[in-house]
C-alpha cells in the first residue's frame, strides 16, 4: 500500500464498529453488503452486545480484534465516535470511514465534535472519510469492497465517482446500474472533515483504471485548490461535475448589473469552464457523457457526420447538433461516390446520410466506415430506427466493429426496445448508445469541448500591464465606502488604459457650455447627483446636443426633472457624442468564494433584456479572455453582420485582462460596471461612455 487512501480503498481487513443484528438497521445493511459482495479480505463486526452477526464472530471492541485492521467503518452513536476513533488509532488501523451523522451539519455542538475528530486523525496521519456519509465502494474484482448501506451494488468499470450527498449516492448507484455504467470506486464524502473532493481527484489522477472522474457537488470547499488540481488533472483525464444548489451562493442586494447577474449560477459554470471541467445538468446526463468518455477516443474537432436509416431522426439530430454549436461535416466527393456505389438510389449521400429503411447491418458497417474515414469528419452519430427485418443487435455489432478500428468517436442512437438496451448496456466494447439524438448530440458537444481543452496550451501566464497602482490606490482610498464620483471613476479607468469618451465636469450651465465648446459639439449631457445610479431612468442623460442653445435648454430641464425626482443636482457631466460600434458591458464583482469575477457581454439596454454575458474567474490568461468574448451568444454581432463593421475583438480581450489585473491588485473594488463601452472596429473608435465603481468597506 503506497498511496494515502489505499487503506480505505483496498483494505485486506475491515472492522465494522456498530454492526447490528437488526435487519432494518444501517449497521446490518453495511455488514451485509461487505459479505454478499464478497470482500477479498477479513470482516470483523464489532458490537459488545453480540457474539456473532451475519454468521461472523463478533468482537466487543476494536482492541479485542486479534488481527491487524486496515479499515474501520464506524457507525456507533455520535457521542461514542471520538472514543472509537481513538481506539482504532491505538490499534493501528490504516483508514477510517465514519458513517455516523450529527456533526457539523447539525450546528455548533456537532461542529466542535467534528473539529476534534479531524484534529485527532490528522495528528495520527490517518485519513478519514465522513462523518455523515454513506460509505465507500471499490468495484475492482481484486478487492470487491462495498462498505455502504446502499441497496444497489456497483459494477466494475472506469469511472471514479464522488458524491457530496449520501442520499443522492443511493440514487447515483441506481442510475449507474440502470444504464449499465461501471465504476472503479465510489465515495460518499459526507461532511469532508478530512478527505475532500480535491483529495479524491488527486487519488484518481494517476490511477490507470479510473479513466473518468465524476462528481456530484453541492458546494466548493476550496475553489482555489480545486482550480489548481482540476486544471492539471483534466489534461490527463476528464472531470465531470453535477453541481446542485443552483441558487445564489454570493447573492446579495447588488445595484450593478454585474453584481446582480453574478449572484446566479453562471459563476459556477464559468469557473468550471476555466478549469476544463465538464458540467452536466443531471446525473443521467453525467453518466451519458461518462460512458462516452470511458469508451471513445476524443474527437479532433467539432464536425459531426450523421448516418441514419430514417429521415426524421436525422433532421432532429442535425438540429440538435447545430443548436449546440457543433458543425455538420461536409462530406468529400470521394466519400459521396463511395456511398453511391453501394447504397440504394433513394438514399441521400450528403450529411446527414440517409441510407433509408432498407439498410442492413452490412450497409451500416460500410457507410459508417466511409463517413469516419472522411477527413472532414471528427465524429459520427449513427441512428437506427428498428425496421421489421433487421436485428438492432446486429447493427450495433457492425457499427462496433468499424468503430473499434478507428480513432474517432462513434455514438449510437437506437430507437429500439428496452430488451435491446438491456442486452447491450454492459457491452463495453460497443459504442455508447442513447435513446434520442438530442442526448447523443449533447454528449458529442461535451466531448468536443473537452478535446478542445486538451489541445489548448497549458499554463499560459496571465499578462501584466504597466499601471500606476499607487495613484489608483490613492484615488480609491479617498472614498471610504460606496460609489466613487464620476471623475474618480474615469481617472481609475484611464490609469488602467481603458479608452474613454472625452469628458468634463461642470458645476453649472455656464461651465457646461464652456466644456461643450472645448469637447466640440455634438455633446452628451448627464446629471451627477448623490445616490443617482441609473441615470436614464430619471431623464438624467441627453444625447446628441448640437449647439449651445440646445445644451442650455437640456440642462435647465434636466435640473428640474432630477430635482423633482429627489436628486439634488451636484454637477453636470459633459461628454463627446460617440457614434458607431457595438455597445458592450464589462464588469467586476467579487464572490465570497471565488474572489474577483470578470464579466463581459452585450451592453446598454441589451444587458437587461438578454443577459447575454459570460463570466471568468481571476487570474485570467489571454486565451481565457478571448474565450469569454467568443463565448457570448451574440458574438456574431461583434464580428459584424450584414456589412456592418465588427468590433476590435483583441482590444476587448485586452480590456478584460486589464480589468482582471485591476480587480486583483485593488481588492477594495467590490463592483465595477462599464456600461456601455462602445466598441468600434479599432482602438481609436472604442471608448467607455459610462462607468461606476463601488468600494467595499
Ligand atoms: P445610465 O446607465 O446611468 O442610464 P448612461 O451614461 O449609460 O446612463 O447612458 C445611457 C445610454 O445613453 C447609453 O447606454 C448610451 O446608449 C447613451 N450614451 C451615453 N453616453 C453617451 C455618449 N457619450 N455618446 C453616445 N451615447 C451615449
Ligand atoms: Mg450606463
Amino acid at each position: 500500500m503506497t498511496r494515502p487512501l489505499d487503506a480505505i480503498f483496498s483494505p485486506r481487513s475491515v472492522a465494522v464498529v456498530g454492526a447490528s443484528r437488526r435487519r432494518d438497521s444501517l449497521g446490518f445493511s453495511l455488514l451485509h453488503n461487505l459479505v454478499v459482495n464478497e470482500l477479498n479480505g477479513a470482516i470483523f463486526p464489532v458490537n459488545p452486545q453480540a457474539r456473532a452477526i451475519h454468521s461472523l464472530k463478533c468482537y466487543p471492541s476494536v482492541a479485542a480484534i486479534p488481527d491487524p485492521v486496515d479499515l474501520a467503518v464506524i457507525m456507533v452513536p455520535r457521542d461514542l465516535v471520538q472514543g472509537v476513533v481513538e481506539e482504532c488509532l491505538a490499534k493501528g488501523v490504516g483508514g477510517l470511514v465514519v458513517i455516523t451523522a450529527g456533526f457539523s451539519e447539525t450546528g455548533e455542538e456537532g461542529a466542535a465534535l467534528e473539529r476534534r475528530l479531524r484534529e485527532t486523525v490528522r495528528a495520527a496521519g490517518v485519513r478519514m472519510i465522513g462523518p455523515n456519509c454513506m460509505g465507500v465502494i471499490n468495484a475492482d474484482p481484486a478487492v470487491r469492497l462495498d462498505a455502504t448501506f446502499a441497496p444497489t451494488p456497483a459494477q466494475h468499470g472506469a469511472i471514479g465517482f464522488v458524491s457530496q450527498s449520501g442520499a443522492l449516492g443511493v440514487a447515483i448507484l441506481n442510475v449507474a446500474q440502470d444504464l449499465g455504467v461501471g465504476l472503479t470506486q465510489f465515495v460518499s464524502m459526507g461532511n469532508k472533515a478530512d478527505v475532500s473532493g480535491n483529495d479524491l481527484i488527486e487519488h484518481w489522477e494517476d490511477d490507470p483504471e479510473t479513466r473518468v472522474i465524476a462528481m456530484y457537488l453541492e458546494a466548493f470547499g476550496n475553489p482555489r485548490r480545486f482550480t489548481e488540481i482540476a486544471k492539471r488533472v483534466t489534461r490527463k483525464k476528464p472531470i465531470l461535475v453535477v453541481k446542485s444548489g443552483r441558487t445564489a451562493e454570493g447573492a446579495r442586494a447588488a445595484t450593478s448589473h454585474t453584481g446582480a447577474i453574478a449572484g446566479t449560477d453562471v459563476t459556477v459554470s464559468a469557473f468550471l469552464d476555466q478549469c476544463g471541467v465538464l458540467r452536466a445538468n443531471t446525473i443521467e446526463e453525467l453518466f451519458d457523457v461518462a460512458r462516452a468518455l470511458a469508451r471513445c477516443p476524443l474527437p479532433g474537432g467539432f464536425r459531426v457526420g450523421i448516418v441514419t436509416n430514417a429521415g426524421g431522426p436525422g433532421i432532429m439530430a442535425t438540429d440538435a447538433c447545430v443548436n449546440l454549436g457543433l458543425h455538420m461535416a461536409e462530406l468529400s466527393d470521394a466519400t459521396r461516390a463511395t456511398l453511391r456505389s453501394f447504397l440504394p438510389r433513394e438514399a441521400s449521400v450528403v450529411n446527414p446520410v440517409d441510407m433509408i429503411a432498407s439498410a442492413t447491418a452490412e450497409h451500416y458497417a460500410r457507410t459508417v466506415a466511409a463517413v469516419l474515414d472522411d477527413p472532414q469528419v471528427d465524429m459520427a452519430m449513427v441512428i437506427n430506427v428498428t425496421p421489421i427485418l433487421t436485428n438492432p443487435i446486429d447493427v450495433m455489432e457492425a457499427i462496433g466493429a468499424v468503430a473499434r478500428e478507428r480513432t474517432k468517436p462513434v455514438l449510437a442512437v437506437m430507437m429500439a426496445t428496452e430488451e435491446f438496451y438491456d442486452a447491450v448496456k454492459t457491452a463495453r466494447d460497443l459504442p455508447p448508445v442513447y435513446h434520442f439524438p438530442e442526448s447523443a448530440a449533447r454528449v458529442m458537444f461535451l466531448l468536443a469541448r473537452y478535446a478542445a481543452w486538451r489541445r489548448r496550451p497549458a499554463d499560459l501566464p496571465a499578462p501584466e500591464f504597466d499601471t500606476d497602482d499607487a495613484q489608483v490606490a490613492a484615488i480609491l482610498d479617498a472614498t471610504p465606502e460606496g460609489y466613487l464620483d464620476p471623475a474618480a471613476t474615469f481617472r481609475v479607468l484611464d490609469l488602467y488604459g481603458v479608452p474613454l469618451a472625452r469628458w468634463r465636469l461642470a458645476r453649472d450651465r455656464d461651465e457646461a457650455a464652456a466644456a461643450a465648446r472645448e469637447i466640440g459639439f455634438p455633446v452628451v449631457l448627464k446629471a451627477v447627483a448623490p445616490g443617482l445610479v441609473h441615470k436614464s431612468d430619471v431623464g438624467a442623460v441627453q444625447v446628441d446636443l448640437r449647439g449651445e442653445a440646445e445644451l442650455a435648454k437640456a440642462a435647465a430641464e434636466m435640473e428640474r426633472r432630477i430635482t423633482a425626482a429627489g436628486h439634488p443636482l451636484e454637477a453636470f457631466l459633459v461628454q463627446e457624442m460617440a457614434r458607431g460600434g457595438h455597445e458592450v458591458i464589462f464588469g467586476i464583482t467579487t464572490d465570497p468564494r471565488f474572489g474577483p469575477l470578470l464579466m463581459f457581454g452585450l451592453g446598454g439596454k441589451y444587458v437587461e433584456v438578454f443577459q447575454d454575458v459570460r463570466f471568468a474567474v481571476t487570474p485570467l490568461d489571454a486565451e481565457e479572455a478571448r474565450d469569454v468574448i467568443r463565448g457570448i451568444r451574440g458574438f456574431k454581432l461583434l464580428e459584424g453582420v450584414r456589412g456592418e463593421a465588427g468590433a476590435d475583438l483583441e482590444l476587448l480581450a485586452e480590456i478584460l485582462l486589464r480589468l482582471a489585473q485591476l480587480s486583483q491588485r485593488h481588492p477594495r473594488i467590490r463592483e465595477l460596471d462599464i456600461n456601455p463601452f462602445l466598441a468600434g472596429h479599432d482602438r481609436a473608435n472604442a471608448r467607455a461612455l459610462d462607468a461606476r465603481i463601488c468600494i467595499g468597506s
